[in-house]
């Protein structure tokens, strides 16, 4: 069977492969094309799309922003973006600029905490990636402080707990129009994570999403069962929106490459609603 895997993570930002060694991966499981969407950067983007016309492999050049919303937070994806658009390299920079300086007021905290961590580990956790919580938890993993980056995640760095600090985040429309300044389609990642109360209450938001121009939602999203990506489904059909769907892999949280949630494959036929999709756009 052929499989695609359009939301992955490199060491670009907090996924553990790098863009090569995620490619790699890739090909070893048998997947034909990825879309690499890191957080808020990039930077792995260059070497991606280089390696992969090297081995004949397709990669989407991507990015996924957390968003500021006024009812909460949520990822959105900007999907087959040019990656060397001057708006979008500032607004990136930008973003990495707080990612790095939060990374500080983080450890800052853990300390009056009674956790002392060093700064030198979090940063080599980061390898001059855009820095993320994730890096903090495996260095607090490393030193002992939980058994797994989950287990860290219960007690530390999510609000209320030691270590959380408020990430600054670009605001909604702007992200919508920098993903469409350089070419890309805007899509609202995991829908599950906006953690509505009910299908009606995201149908709801998803119209003004729609209305200020996100153009896909990702039905089949790491933590969709089945019967979730099938409600997803069909509200994208109704709204005639472009269906895409990955892993959210990052390497180290027991995910399977290609697979939405444990042994459910992203469906290949989105690959060819995607590539119809940014043919008709041009
Ligand atoms: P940040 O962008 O720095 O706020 O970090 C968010 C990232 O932390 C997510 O993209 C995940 O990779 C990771 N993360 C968040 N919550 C959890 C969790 N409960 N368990 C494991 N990883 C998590
Ligand atoms: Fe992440
Ligand atoms: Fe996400
Ligand atoms: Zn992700």
């Amino acid at each position: 069977m052929r499989k695609i895997d359009l939301h992955t993570h490199t060491t670009a930002s907090d996924g553990i492969y790098t863009p090569r060694g995620l490619i790699d991966l890739a090909r070893q499981n048998g997947l034909i094309a990825l879309a690499i969407t890191d957080h808020d950067t990039v930077d792995g983007l260059p070497e991606a799309m280089e390696y992969a016309s090297s081995v004949g492999f397709r990669v989407f050049p991507g990015v996924e922003f957390s968003i500021e919303y006024d009812t909460g937070s949520f990822h959105l994806i900007g999907f087959n973006l040019d990656f060397k658009n001057q708006r979008l390299r500032n607004t990136v920079r930008e973003l990495a600029e707080h990612r790095g300086a939060r990374a500080y007021r983080i450890i800052d905290d853990l300390k009056k905490h009674g956790i002392d961590l060093p700064v030198e580990e979090v940063l080599a956790a980061a390898a001059g990636g855009a820095m993320g919580r994730p890096h903090v938890a495996r260095v607090m993993v490393n030193h002992g402080y939980a058994p797994t980056i989950r287990d860290i995640f219960q007690k530390y760095l999510v609000k209320g707990k030691p270590g959380y600090v408020k990430k600054v985040r670009i605001e909604f429309e702007d992200a919508v129009s920098v993903i469409k300044e350089s070419g890309g389609i805007p899509v609202i990642a995991h829908p599950v994570s906006l953690e509505c109360a009910d299908l009606g209450e995201f149908e709801s938001l998803l119209k003004g999403f729609v209305a200020a121009g996100v153009e896909g939602l990702e039905a089949y999203a790491s933590m969709h069962t089945p019967e979730m990506a099938a409600e997803y489904l069909a509200l994208a059909k109704k709204y005639g929106l472009l269906v895409t769907g990955g892993s959210d892999f990052h390497g180290d949280k027991d995910e399977t490459i290609g697979n939405y949630n444990k042994d459910c494959p992203v469906p290949f036929e989105l690959l060819d609603a995607l590539d119809a999709y940014i043919a008709k756009k041009g």
